[in-house]
């Protein structure tokens, strides 16, 4: 069965507010909770799916992830691919939503994890290295990938220990009675196939490398060493099982003249002590070209000009960092000798005697107010 749209699921459009999807949630949970449906399979379908598609979309770093790469983003391992989310899991999040605990007790059984046991191919991890101008626009990147594939030709039979079921089942003995306990099949791993007729150039699992060239959109605003799963890109498994995921790690690359940190920019504005005297204006880079600013009669080394909104999108969608732009006042080390003159004279002129204003923030309340 085809995964639903976890937007549709809770009845909101993809635009609302995180106060919108947890009232949406609330709602659905209060309609299919399992206490007011007693065995109403249809009900407890419901209240799991609404479950499910509210972890993630309350989540930011999933919410975006899943807006990227739909469901895609969740299979496989640490997702939701096994037996669905789990009812312990569900009422773990009922606090949050239904306010100190209460609305609810706890839950009696009769949901059992189940579902099928698929062997899953190994995951493949490969770095992507960005420029600052790629992580800032967001860029869609081509990728050169060596995974293993089924080869041609293999062919698969059932397994004869567990009988195609992937499961073993065991009985024991214990005080409360016999329990019949389930576990994967020794022979193929869970998957209910084994390798019937194989060509010459597969490995034992009947697998061959190919090179296959991958396409990775990956959004604005990502950060070092950051890793984007590229669901079932990774190796094939055997059989009827399920592909690994390929996973994009992250790698920046420094820039020349501007500094990330988070998702705002630093560059170092040099300017001659005259343009600092008499006002200017200077072309500096930024991470969209380059950007020409205004510096102003008077300015003080260490002054910090802001340009709102011109650094790294925010990942998770909230708006733009900024870039920060600090004035460095470049002092003459070498002078010739009518300029000696002109500054021997202006030692005690009172034009040139340091008066800072209240207004002149000092290098720490700079420091402080750039991290506020
Ligand atoms: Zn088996």
């Amino acid at each position: 069965m085809a995964k639903r749209d976890y937007y549709e699921i809770l009845g909101v459009s993809k635009g609302a507010t995180a106060t919108e999807i947890k009232k949406a949630y609330r709602k659905m949970a209060l309609k299919y909770h399992p206490d007011k449906n007693p065995d109403d399979k249809d009900a407890e379908a419901k209240f799991k799916e609404a479950a499910e598609a509210y972890e993630v979309l309350s989540n930011d770093d999933k919410k975006a992830r899943y807006d990227q790469f739909g469901h895609q983003a969740f299979e496989g391992a640490g997702g939701f691919g096994g037996g669905g989310m789990n009812m312990d899991d569900i009422f773990s999040h009922f606090g949050d939503i239904f306010g100190g605990g209460g609305g609810f007790s706890g839950f009696g059984g009769g949901f059992g994890s189940g579902g099928q046991r698929r062997v899953k191919g190994s995951n493949l991890r490969i770095r992507v290295t960005l420029t600052l101008e790629e992580i800032a626009n967001g860029v869609e990147k081509k990728i050169k990938v060596k995974r293993k594939v089924q080869a041609p030709g293999t062919t698969y039979k059932t397994c004869s220990t567990c009988n195609g079921s992937g499961q073993v089942a065991r009985v024991t003995n214990t005080i409360l009675g016999r329990m019949q306990t389930a576990s994967a099949c020794p022979t193929c791993g869970g998957a209910g196939q084994s390798i019937d007729k194989k060509p010459a150039d597969a490995d034992a699992q009947g697998l061959k490398p190919t090179e296959e060239t991958v396409s990775v959109k990956i959004p604005a605003g990502v950060v070092d060493n950051m890793q984007l799963k590229v669901s079932g890109k990774g190796n094939e498994a055997p059989g009827n099982g399920i592909s690994g995921d390929l996973l994009v790690v992250i790698e920046e690359e420094d820039h020349a003249t501007l500094k990330r940190e988070g998702d705002n920019l630093h560059y170092d504005l040099y300017v001659s002590l005259p343009d600092a005297v008499l006002g200017t204006s200077k072309e500096i880079d930024t991470v969209t070209g380059k950007v020409r600013i205004k510096v102003e009669a008077g300015v003080q080394s260490g002054k910090i000009l802001r340009l709102r909104g011109k650094g790294i999108p925010s990942i998770n969608g909230y708006g733009k960092g900024d870039l920060l732009v600090h004035v460095n006042v470049w002092t003459p080390k070498t002078l010739s000798k009518q300029q000696k003159e002109f500054f021997e004279n202006m030692k005690n002129d009172e034009h040139f005697e340091p008066k800072p204003e209240s207004s002149d923030k000092s290098f720490f309340e700079k420091v402080k107010d750039m991290f506020s």
